[in-house]
C-alpha cells in the first residue's frame, strides 16, 4: 500500500422487495399512502405481540448470499439491538448479531487499475427497518419532527464489505454492481425512494477510521467519500490527528458533520430475540436456483451480439437497460446489434440523463425503427439524434411520440442522395461563397475542405453524409480546374 492510501469499506442496507413486512402481514407498499397506515401491533411493538418470520424475505436474502458467493450458515439467529430513538417504537431492533445469515463472499468490480477487482464481503445479515422521522424545517433547526411507522418492519439485508476499496470511484462501482445484481435477482427495486442506504468507513492508511452514516443516494456516496478524504488529508497535512468518530452526511450541503455521540457496541446490550427460534435453513439453500447475473450476461452480450467490453458493461449494468437492448435487436439480432449497442450506450443514455428521464420513456419497438433507418442509410447520424430528441421531448410534454419514419418525413430529414440537385447546388454555392477556402485548399491546406464540408452540411441541414460530401467536394473543385 502506498503512503496516504485511501481505505474504504461499505455497509449497505437494502430493502427486500417482499409484499409484506419481515415479522407481520402489513403491506410494504406504503410510499403513496398516508403516514402510519401500514402498521399493526407487531410492527408497532405493542406488549404481547409476537413476531412471525417472513419466509420469502429469507429466501430473497439467501438468493443474494448465493449470488455474492457467500456461505449461508446452517443456523443463524435473531438478536435484539436495544437503543432508544423516536423512529424505533419498540426501543429495540430485531437484527442478526453474532450468528448472521451468511458470511464471506465477494463482488467483482472494474477496479481503478483496470481489469476486474474482487471486493471481499464480511457478512450479510437480515434485520427490520426502523420507522422514519419527517423533520419540519431541517434536521438541525426544525421546530419539531413527525414520525411515520409505515417503514418499521420492512425487511432489510445489510451487506458488509471488507475495507477493499481504494477510491470513491471504486465505491461507486461497487454500489452499481451490487444494485444490478440485486435487480437481476428480482429481490430489490432501486427506483423506490430510500430502498438503499449506505454507511461508509473511510480512513487514510495509518490513521483512525471515520464512519459516515446514512448516505441515502448513489451519488451521495461518492460525494461524501470525496469530501471526507479531502478533510482527513488536510488534517494530516496540518499535523492534526484524525479522531475515530461517527459523522453524518448532509446531502444538501455536500459535507460531513461530527455526530455528537456514538454508542459503543456494548451499549446496545445485544441478546438473542426470545420470541424467535434460531433459523435453520438446511437443504432449502441448495434448492435456490439463480438467474443469469450481470457478469454472465455481459459475457453473453459480447459473444452473442459482438458487443465491445465497454458497451457490454454499460448495457448489462442495469437490468432494464439490458432487457431494452435485447428487445430492440430481437427482430434482427445480426443486423441491428452493432448499431443498437452504440446508439443505446452512447447516445440514448446521454439524452435521457440530460432530460432526467428513465428508460421507460422510450418504446423499444420505436427504437428498433430508428436503428433500422440508420442502418439503411435513410438518415445520417445527426438526423438520428434529432429524431431521438423529438421523441423524448414529445414524451416530456406527455404527448404520444410520433414514429421515427413520421418524424423523418415531417421534418424532411431523409438523407439527400449522392448526386441530387440539392446537394450539387449546395456544393457550388459553398465554393462560390468561400473563395478564400477554395484558395487555401488548392494551396494544400486540408482543413479548408473540412470547412467547406461544414458549409454544405449547414445548407443541407445535416442530411448529407460527411464522408460522401468530402469526396464530392474534392471532385467539384477538381472539375473547376486551377
Ligand atoms: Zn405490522
Amino acid at each position: 500500500m502506498a503512503e496516504g492510501e485511501v481505505i474504504v469499506g461499505l455497509e449497505v442496507h437494502c430493502q427486500l422487495d417482499t409484499k409484506s413486512k419481515l415479522f407481520c402481514g402489513c403491506s410494504t407498499d406504503y410510499r403513496s399512502d398516508g403516514p402510519n397506515t401500514h402498521v399493526c401491533p407487531i410492527c408497532l411493538g405493542l406488549p404481547g405481540a409476537m413476531p412471525v418470520l417472513n419466509k420469502r424475505a429469507i429466501e430473497y436474502a439467501m438468493r443474494v448470499a448465493k449470488a455474492l458467493n457467500c456461505a449461508v450458515l446452517h443456523e443463524s439467529e435473531f438478536s435484539r439491538k436495544n437503543y432508544f430513538y423516536p423512529d424505533l417504537d419498540k426501543a429495540y431492533q430485531i437484527t442478526q448479531y453474532d450468528k448472521p445469515l451468511a458470511e464471506g463472499g465477494y463482488l467483482e468490480i472494474e477496479g481503478d487499475e483496470g481489469g476486474e477487482k474482487r471486493v471481499r464481503l464480511t457478512r450479510i445479515h437480515v434485520e427490520e427497518d426502523p420507522g422514519r422521522l419527517v423533520h419540519m424545517g431541517n434536521a438541525e433547526r426544525g421546530r419539531y419532527s413527525l414520525v411515520d411507522y409505515n417503514r418499521a418492519g420492512i425487511p432489510l439485508i445489510e451487506i458488509v464489505s471488507e475495507p477493499d476499496m481504494r477510491s470513491p470511484r471504486e465505491a461507486r462501482k461497487f454500489l452499481n454492481k451490487l444494485r444490478a445484481t440485486l435487480e437481476y435477482l428480482s429481490v430489490f427495486d432501486s427506483d423506490k425512494e430510500g430502498s438503499l442506504r449506505v454507511d461508509a468507513n473511510i480512513s487514510i492508511k495509518g490513521s483512525e477510521r471515520v464512519e459516515v452514516k446514512n448516505i441515502t443516494s448513489y451519488k451521495g456516496v461518492e460525494k461524501a467519500l470525496t469530501f471526507e478524504i479531502t478533510r482527513q488529508k488536510n488534517m494530516l497535512r496540518r499535523g492534526q490527528r484524525v479522531e475515530r468518530e461517527t459523522r453524518h452526511f448532509l446531502e444538501a450541503r455536500g459535507i460531513t458533520q461530527s455526530a455528537r455521540s456514538k454508542e459503543q457496541e456494548h451499549d446496545y446490550r445485544y441478546f438473542p430475540e426470545p420470541d424467535l427460534r434460531p433459523l435453520r435453513v438446511g437443504s432449502w439453500v441448495d434448492g435456490i436456483v439463480l438467474p443469469e447475473l450481470p457478469d454472465a450476461r455481459r459475457e453473453r452480450f459480447m459473444a452473442q451480439y459482438g458487443c465491445s467490453l465497454n458497451h457490454a458493461r454499460t448495457l448489462t449494468g442495469e437490468l432494464k437497460l439490458a432487457n431494452f437492448f435485447e428487445k430492440v435487436v430481437a427482430p434482427d439480432p445480426k443486423g441491428l446489434s452493432a448499431l443498437a449497442a452504440t446508439w443505446i450506450a452512447d447516445t440514448l443514455i446521454g439524452e435521457l440523463n440530460y432530460r432526467d428521464m428513465g428508460l421507460d420513456a422510450v418504446d423499444p419497438g420505436s427504437f428498433t425503427m430508428l436503428v433500422r433507418l440508420l442502418k439503411a442509410g435513410t438518415i445520417t447520424d445527426k438526423s438520428g439524434v434529432e429524431v431521438l430528441r423529438v421523441i423524448l421531448d414529445q414524451r416530456l410534454r406527455h404527448e404520444t411520440p410520433e414514429k421515427p419514419a413520421e418524424i423523418v418525413a415531417r421534418l424532411n430529414l431523409a438523407r439527400t442522395g449522392g448526386d441530387t440537385g440539392a446537394i450539387t447546388a449546395a456544393i457550388e454555392e459553398a465554393i462560390n461563397e468561400n473563395p478564400k477556402a477554395l484558395e487555401d485548399y488548392r494551396a494544400g491546406k486540408a482543413g479548408a475542405l473540412n470547412f467547406l464540408v461544414g458549409q454544405v452540411m449547414k445548407k443541407t441541414r445535416g442530411r448529407a453524409d460527411p464522408a460522401e460530401l468530402n469526396r464530392q467536394l474534392a471532385e467539384a473543385i477538381r472539375k473547376r480546374g486551377a
